[in-house]
């Protein structure tokens, strides 16, 4: 597709909903080895919030407003650490998207990148601490270079995943400094942060959404 509409971020959050659910016990389990085991439930509850906020939107609401929406439901509804930070990632993008009709490549860019600022200005991480922005900013860049390299905005969200998916990983020799794990110290060592997993999932979920 040329560009995304409302419907089609609405199909995101709804997509993102089901892989959340479906790998909720895996986040959990991750966040049991180094936080309080709640990552799953926290999200699974989070996107349940998320999609029935999107379902309650006009079918013709601008994109903006579904991923506000989301946000704002996902900050209501989620426990933990990570329920404020992925509403405002939602919110901030929402918000670069303002009132367009419909996202183009570049602005799907913009609105990642504003994700990511929120996400920074609002947990305080810097890369490297173990958290989901260590996910978010491998993806924003890898967008971004796809973008420069005049890649379609399908394309661009593959390099998003592909490089949350990457940052993920790169996550497991890191020692936590933010967040709860980093109570454990050297023993948040050898696990992956969960909160980068659910990043690289939710992007997953973008890329399938933006190759309909
Ligand atoms: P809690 O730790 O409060 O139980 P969750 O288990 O839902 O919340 O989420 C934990 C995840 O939140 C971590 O794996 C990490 O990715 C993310 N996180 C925690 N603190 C921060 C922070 N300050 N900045 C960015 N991400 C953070
Ligand atoms: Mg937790
Ligand atoms: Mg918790």
């Amino acid at each position: 597709a040329a560009g995304l509409g409302g419907a089609d971020l609405a199909g995101w959050i709804r997509h993102a909903a089901r892989l959340v659910s479906a790998d909720a016990e895996r986040l959990t389990r991750l966040d049991a080895a180094i936080g309080d085991g709640d990552h799953g439930l926290n999200l699974d509850r989070g996107f349940s919030a998320a999609v029935e906020a999107v379902d309650a939107l006009p079918g013709d609401a601008a994109p903006g407003k579904v991923l506000i929406a989301a946000g704002r439901a996902i900050v209501s509804k989620t426990g933990g650490a990570s329920g404020p930070l992925y509403g405002t990632a939602l919110r901030r993008a929402g918000k670069a998207l303002d009132a367009a009709t419909t996202v183009d490549a570049a602005g799907l860019g913009a609105a990642l990148r504003a994700a990511l600022e929120g996400v920074q200005e609002l947990g305080q991480a810097a890369e490297g601490d173990k958290t989901m922005v260590d996910a978010l900013i491998p993806a924003v860049a890898a967008y971004e270079e796809a973008l420069a390299g005049n890649a379609d905005l399908a394309a661009c969200a593959r390099a998003a995943a592909d490089g949350a998916a990457r940052g993920a990983e790169a996550t497991v020799p890191l020692q936590a400094r933010k967040g709860r794990a980093s109570y454990l110290g050297p023993r948040s060592v050898d696990h992956m942060d969960p909160g980068a997993s659910s990043t690289a999932l939710i992007l997953r979920a973008l890329a399938d959404a933006a190759g309909k």
